[in-house]
């Protein structure tokens, strides 16, 4: 008997721009579709985030919302680095990668402070970048989503990219780089949201997290006739 997978979700509330919202409920449907139990918790301002998660998910936001939750967010950082060292699955969007990241500085100027799992710094900067990505990541294949940011994001010497950009934008404009990757832990600016316009990427985050707790099973296929037609189709619409 599996002991349940257990699902954290952080600020469903404050950051759940563009519906990230549904990374967890993508997770949650392929675990269940194969039989396999799982438990989610919906963990907010001065709430705990469980130490023995084996999925942490974060979304977008608005810049007040990150400035909202920046103090909470630190309170949980020494949990937040410890799992994240440990090899837990994280997959953080846009606000949240930003965050995830070493600060993030708003168009006013304003410096929230991120938890630095990722060695990256995002600034602000002239217009917004919208519009459709697409992006192949090594591993996980092509992967498309839809950008939506005021942040641009450096990369440190730490920093890993999670993708090369094919068309669209991701982190800056030089570079041609998208997100950052940490161990397990994904950042990134694709909304879509990401998981459900790429089931093959959700099934790799859920193979990593099912190895990291040395549990062997084969991932039965699913149906993805459908969401593979919006992942085609995300990549015919120009910006
Ligand atoms: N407020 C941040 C920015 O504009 C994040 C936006 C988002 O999460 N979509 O860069």
């Amino acid at each position: 008997m599996i002991e349940p997978i257990k699902i954290v979700h952080l600020y469903p509330k404050e950051m759940n721009i563009y519906g990230d919202t549904g990374n967890r409920i993508v997770i949650e449907k392929r675990l269940s579709w194969r039989g396999i139990p799982f438990k989610s918790y919906l963990v907010g301002v001065g709430q705990n985030v469980p130490e023995d998660a084996d999925f942490v998910i974060g979304g977008g936001g608005q810049d007040a919302a990150q400035g909202g939750i920046e103090k909470d967010l630190l309170n949980k950082a020494s949990t937040l680095k410890k799992l994240a060292d440990s090899g837990v699955v994280m997959l953080m969007i846009c606000g949240m990668y930003q965050l995830f990241g070493k600060k993030f500085v708003t168009n006013e100027g304003k410096s929230i402070k991120g938890l630095g799992i990722l060695d990256v710094e995002t600034i602000a900067g002239e217009g917004r970048i919208i519009g459709n990505i697409v992006s192949t990541v090594p591993e996980m294949g092509e992967i498309v989503g839809y950008e939506n940011h005021s942040g641009r994001t450096h990369l440190g010497d730490d920093a890993q990219p999670f993708a090369r950009v094919i068309s669209g934008i991701g982190n800056e404009e030089a570079g041609e780089l998208e997100g950052a990757r940490y161990k397990n832990v994904f950042g990134s600016y694709m909304h879509g949201p990401i998981l459900s316009k790429n089931p093959h990427f959700a099934d790799g985050l859920i193979k990593l997290a099912l190895e990291r707790r040395g549990i062997e099973i084969s991932l039965k296929k699913l149906d993805d006739s459908i969401t593979e037609k919006a992942h085609q189709l995300a990549k015919l619409r120009p910006r």
